[in-house]
């Protein structure tokens, strides 16, 4: 057999340092800001995230070395492959040669593990004993679960309530873990007991939940719980550079030296850093490489949210980030892409977007549910909401080469399956969904409440 479907590295290739895209930004970013509008110091997030978090956090080094403990527990199950869809090629007759990278092979089924690890590793290091968090579809809530298992920390997660009522098996997962996982708003904590007062039907959403999740970490009398957060932040961006880098060693051994087009998913940013920005490191230093974040209708924070200071979250908790936001009070359509309806973008898949390093696409869940079919029907994995984002992208770009005739490389990241979502592919099938575009007028009205605020400059 010549033909070469996986495109696998050994564990001694791992790599061995994360790459932080800050020190190339073309514009220096923001620095978040404080309720005073001045820009916030290490030790006013130190009730929230263990010191050395916060360091990777606000780090101008272009290079990090990645722990050997981390890597050891990475090793599970990195390095992943890379895979030619020659199935999808096939179906759809393109000249362009597609790749995804297959994130769904780790144990909690995406790449939400590679930070999970390292950052139950930092927070163990730091002498913390418990972590909460908030989780969307249920993806990040598993991945903080299993990190913290390996690393004997305890686990509370808030799960936005569609969520926890659309996907039970994803609770059932964390339990097996040893954490807890309760659904948000809940009348655990205060926030959460002023939103059920007012609106006691409420499907949730991210930022109620992050706000529930940071208030039970500092409240903690004993100070020994913080808050992780798994997307949007610069060190989950960092921690994700370890897709992009594995993938450019892979192109490499099959003799390719850069691709023509890079495409995935945004829901906080994290995989899209991840397999992107190593390769907008070529691109800073001359490379043509086309970078295309893909995004819902319904949550078109890129494509159509103002870039602005922000909270990330409902009860305005956390400092004001510089981003793409829908507005804090954002509350997302309940489509079946749990992990796409974040009304904020990380600042620094922001910053790259306002320095013209990527472009960004809407598309519907129609189309994305179709490409996802036809992904499972080509090449055979069953992929996650989020990730037929990705797929409908890539699916994109290779209609256009062929239109252009073009043999062009286009490399996606697919994020995760989707075996714990089936109820969305039945509710497609059954053409009981129903397409939804978040109306502009709705976004003014959100960012209302930003008036006064500072701008990014
Ligand atoms: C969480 C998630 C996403 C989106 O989150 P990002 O931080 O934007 O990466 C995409 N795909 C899957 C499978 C996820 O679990």
């Amino acid at each position: 057999m010549t033909l070469q479907k996986k495109i696998m590295l050994e564990d001694s290739e791992l790599p061995k340092q994360w790459y932080n895209l800050t020190p190339d930004l073309p514009t220096p970013l923001n620095p978040p800001l404080g309720p005073d509008g001045k820009p916030i110091t290490p030790e006013m997030l130190a009730p929230v995230f263990p010191m050395n978090l916060i360091e990777q956090e606000v780090s101008q080094q272009r290079w990090i070395d990645i722990p050997e403990p981390i890597l050891e527990m990475l090793a599970s199950y990195r390095p992943v492959p890379l895979v030619r869809a020659y199935g999808l090629e096939k179906a759809l007759g393109t000249p362009a040669k597609i790749f995804y990278k297959n994130e769904s092979i780790s144990p909690v089924g995406s790449h939400k593990g590679n930070t999970a690890i390292a950052q139950a590793w930092y927070n163990k290091q730091f002498g913390i004993k418990r972590l909460t968090t908030e989780t969307g579809a249920g993806q990040w809530g598993s991945a903080l679960a299993y990190a913290s298992a390996l690393l004997g920390l305890e686990c509370k997660v808030f799960m936005v309530r569609v969520s926890f009522d659309q996907k039970p098996y994803r609770k059932m997962m964390m339990n097996t873990w040893g954490a807890t996982c309760v659904p948000s708003p809940s009348t655990e904590t205060q926030t959460g007991r002023n939103i059920l007062a007012e609106f006691p039907d409420t499907p949730g959403s991210l930022g109620i939940a992050i706000s529930e999740a940071i208030e039970q970490a500092v409240t903690d009398p004993k100070g020994e719980t913080r808050y992780s957060l798994g997307s949007v932040l610069n060190h989950v961006m960092i921690h994700q550079s370890i897709i992009g880098l594995e993938t450019k060693k892979q192109l490499a051994k099959v003799g390719i030296k850069k691709p023509d087009v890079v495409v995935g998913c945004c829901g906080g940013g994290s995989n899209f850093a991840g397999i992107s920005f190593p390769f907008m490191y070529d691109k800073v230093n001359g490379a043509d490489i086309k970078i295309v974040g893909i995004e819902p209708f319904s949550c078109p924070t890129l494509t159509k949210a103002p870039f602005l200071y922000d909270h990330g979250d409902v009860a305005r908790m956390t400092p004001l980030l510089p981003m793409y936001s829908l507005g804090h009070t954002f509350i997302p359509a309940p489509i079946h892409a749990g992990g796409l309806r974040y009304h904020g973008m990380a600042p620094l898949v922001s910053a790259a977007l306002r320095d013209g390093l990527m472009e960004a696409r809407a598309v519907h869940q129609s189309e994305c549910f179709e490409a996802g079919l036809l992904f499972a029907k080509t090449e055979g994995i069953i992929p996650a909401p989020e990730t037929t984002h990705a797929i409908a992208g890539a699916i994109k770009e290779a209609n256009i080469a062929k239109e252009e005739g073009k043999e062009k490389v286009i490399v996606f990241n697919f994020t995760g399956h989707g075996l714990l979502d089936l109820v969305g592919y039945e509710k497609y099938m059954t053409g009981q969904l129903k397409d939804y575009e978040y109306p502009a007028e709705e976004i003014a009205k959100n960012l209302e409440v930003l008036k006064g605020y500072p701008l990014p400059v």
